[in-house]
């Protein structure tokens, strides 16, 4: 109101200007209530667009879905896995190394006399009475570890199986037509009976035959009942 005192604006051109203020006053008066208003709403706008995270979640459901297709190659896949192994778990089979009468038993706990070596002592595995050069086969599917001339049981064969068992021929003839790493399966022939074994000599043409298990001399009849 000091300016209607002012002299130098007196006139018509004075009074629109002010009364055109005051319009634009007013007007900016209501277009800031108005805006206001408008601001008051955002915060209802934002509670709508909150609810556009939960149809982010239904995009990121999209990925979920994009992994099934991913998924699809596992599930040729999967009966791939469980087919190896099903076939390694097969039983292990045994058989008689050799066909012959059984002239000295397995006695780890009891010394048992030797007539070569005139002592009493223990006796690792079975003595298998066989003609000389008759075939020896090997008792179950495995794979040669070694095979050398024992200083007391002459040529000998062993062979490694499934399950930890090793089976060892002993008292062979000069030819073996097996070497080490051979794979060997049950009844293969893997040697003759002979009768180098030097601390059994008395007892003639045989086979000194012995099994361990986790490197344990066992009772050889206990390997030969396996699978029967
Ligand atoms: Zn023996």
């Amino acid at each position: 109101m000091s300016n209607n005192n002012k002299p130098g604006f007196a006139g018509k051109g004075y009074y629109i200007a002010l009364i055109l203020c005051a319009a634009a006053i007013g007007i900016t008066g209501y277009w800031y209530y108005q805006s206001e208003s408008n601001v008051q709403d955002i915060p209802v706008e934002e509670t709508i667009l909150q609810d556009i995270p939960a149809d982010a979640a239904q995009v990121q459901d999209v990925p979920a879905i994009a992994t099934q297709p991913a998924t699809r190659p596992d599930t040729p896949s999967a009966p791939a896995r469980t087919m190896p192994s099903v076939t390694p778990k097969k039983e292990l089979k045994t058989m008689c190394p050799v066909e012959g009468a059984q002239i000295t038993g397995y006695s780890m706990e009891a010394l048992s006399y030797n007539q070569t070596t005139r002592d009493w002592r223990v006796h690792n595995g079975v003595d298998l009475a066989a003609e000389e050069g008759a075939p020896v086969v090997a008792a179950a599917d495995g794979q040669v570890y070694t095979v050398y001339e024992d200083d007391y049981l002459g040529y000998t064969v062993v062979i490694r199986h499934d399950d930890g068992y090793t089976t060892r021929y002993s008292s062979l003839t000069e030819e073996i037509p097996v070497k080490s790493g051979e794979k060997v399966t049950m009844g293969q022939a893997i040697g003759c009976a002979g009768s180098t074994a030097v601390v059994e000599t008395t007892l003639g043409s045989h086979v000194h035959f012995t099994v361990t298990k986790d490197n344990e001399p066992i009772d050889p009849a206990e390997f030969l009942a396996i699978g029967k």
